[in-house]
């Protein structure tokens, strides 16, 4: 293929070099003479004229296949869509998340045409906990991300950001790799703090250089838009969106006389308002986030949103007895409320979701050794057509980076991995029958989709995910009865498979038996 620029090159590269590997996998490497690749001019209107940019259609004709799309990048989906149809799947980041049958269907006998139900589908990479191996893990962690159809990867974190950053670029497979940081203390740094204490926020009567900033300060704005654009210039990204954040703490902001008049999200639009004029003037087509969370939640006062500030909508306190839009959850009806009210500010086109059902660290309450992750596929599904139907296209998910091998650790090791992506990609996907499928990949039996359905009920009646700290009623009762019956189902099954599936599965009983001694004792 001509004219392509050097990062379509790479993608291609990438998808060609992933095609042999699994096909040799798979032992059938002779196949990959057979798939060739096209991307569609932007003027083509032939039967495919429909395709979406990251959309791709499989196009068999006499043995031949002709993988095309629009992009780059939609070729490298293509790949993985052949190799799905064969009976691959990818369920985790690293080697052992990567499921390739013993013996492979046949590839499609008619054409497959896909494209993306959502616009924008993205990871942000949380943190790097990952310790020796560094490297190698940010390339599994990018590599799941573009196996399951994810079109961006953000690095939040803030350490080796820069080579991070490089790798990511690098080795990304097609993905846009941005950044999201809690940064405000970085742009205005707290060295500034004994020239200039009133620049930084007031707290009780005293100035604090903790957190965030007095925002009715115009020169504390201005040094936060000359740092902001510094910032921007130093950042190898592919895209324009940036999320320079307020820092990450609950409730910090500034009590001074001009400052109390505003509420914490106007406080922080204005915050916003700074770091955006820094960006454009290195980018003018630049665009930032404005996280709604914490104290923030809520919309801001001032109806003028400048043109290329965002919305970024981050239901952290939420219930997970309840799904999001579930009218008798007190505290997710608030959340829903807050949402529209955003979106009524905002405007929905270009507004995000940053959700956290597959948050290891926030699941672990932030602390190690991690927890189990709760099965929560049904309320994925239910909440991701919520969003959907609000007219919301663009999806985030937190994935926290993990030590290698602890994706598939029975504590992490959980179908909404691929399954988030699946339904970001098409939302009507036959979730029951995934787990199933899931369930024979990964345990090497359809049977343990019981023990998973059962632990999922428990886990939407676990006192950890109560709406309000008073309402315990029979929760840990109920979730004790579900957990025993998970165990129970999962013992059984042990004798019925051999290998790894059995370590997995009795991994898996040591996890739900761990929540069953709580639940029992009554305590989250
Ligand atoms: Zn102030
Ligand atoms: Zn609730």
């Amino acid at each position: 293929m001509r004219g392509l620029s050097v990062r379509d090159e790479r993608s291609l590269k990438f998808a060609e070099s992933e095609l042999r590997r699994v096909l040799r996998r798979l032992s059938i490497e002779g196949l990959a003479s057979h798939v060739h690749f096209q991307i569609l001019g932007r003027s083509h209107s032939g039967p495919l004229g429909d395709l979406k940019s990251d959309g791709f259609a499989i196009v068999p004709a006499a043995g031949e296949y002709q993988i095309v799309s629009r992009s780059a990048r939609g070729l490298v989906y293509g790949v993985y869509g052949l190799l799905e149809s064969l009976g691959c799947r990818w369920y985790f980041p690293g080697v052992e998340g990567e499921h390739v049958p013993l013996r492979p269907a046949s590839p499609p006998g008619r054409m497959i045409v896909e494209n993306p139900d959502t616009s924008h589908r993205s990871v942000v990479a949380f943190w790097d906990r990952t310790g020796a191996g560094r490297q190698e893990r940010i390339r599994e962690n990018l590599d799941f991300a573009v196996r399951s159809r994810y079109n961006c990867f953000y690095l939040h974190w803030p350490q080796g950001l820069h080579s991070a950053m490089k790798l990511a670029r690098d080795h990304g497979g097609g993905l846009d790799i941005g950044i999201k940081l809690h940064i405000a203390r970085q742009l205005l740094p707290t060295r500034l703090f004994s020239s200039h204490p009133e620049w930084f926020r007031l707290q009780d009567g005293k100035r604090t250089r903790d957190y965030n900033l007095c925002v009715s300060n115009p020169q504390a704005l201005a040094e936060v838009t000359r740092n902001a654009q510094k910032l921007t210039e130093s950042m190898d990204v592919d895209i324009t969106d940036y999320s320079y954040w307020q820092d990450d703490v609950p409730n910090a902001w500034c009590q001074c006389p001009s400052c109390s008049r505003l509420s914490s999200s106007e406080q922080n639009l204005r915050l916003m308002k700074a770091i955006l004029k820094g960006v454009k003037a290195h980018t003018p087509r630049g665009q930032v986030s404005y996280l709604a969370y914490y104290a923030t939640v809520a919309r801001p006062q001032s109806s003028r949103i400048p043109k290329g500030l965002f919305l970024e909508f981050a239901p952290h306190a939420c219930c997970y007895r309840h799904d999001l839009d579930d009218p008798r959850c007190p505290k997710n009806a608030a959340l829903v409320e807050h949402l529209k009210q955003n979106l009524e500010r905002f405007g929905t086109k270009t507004s995000r979701v940053f959700e956290y059902w597959l948050d290891v660290a926030l699941f672990s309450s932030y602390r190690s050794p991690v927890r189990r992750l709760p099965f929560l596929m049904d309320r994925i599904s239910h909440d991701v057509s919520f969003y959907r139907g609000l007219g919301l296209t663009e999806v985030e998910t937190v994935q926290w980076m993990l030590p290698a091998g602890v994706e598939n650790a029975p504590e992490v090791a959980n179908p909404g991995f691929a399954l988030l992506p699946r339904l970001l990609w098409n939302p009507r996907q036959d979730v029951a029958g995934f787990v199933r499928e899931f369930s024979r990949n990964f345990y090497g039996s359809e049977r343990a989709s019981a023990v998973l359905r059962a632990a999922a009920q428990a886990d939407r009646v676990n006192p950890r995910y109560l709406c309000t700290p008073n309402d315990r009623g029979s929760g840990p009762k109920q979730a004790a009865r579900l957990l025993k019956q998970a165990v129970e189902r999962c013992q059984e099954l042990e004798g019925a498979v051999t290998g790894h599936h059995r370590e997995r599965l009795v991994g898996l009983r040591k996890a739900l038996r761990y929540d069953l001694k709580r639940a029992e004792a009554g305590d989250a």
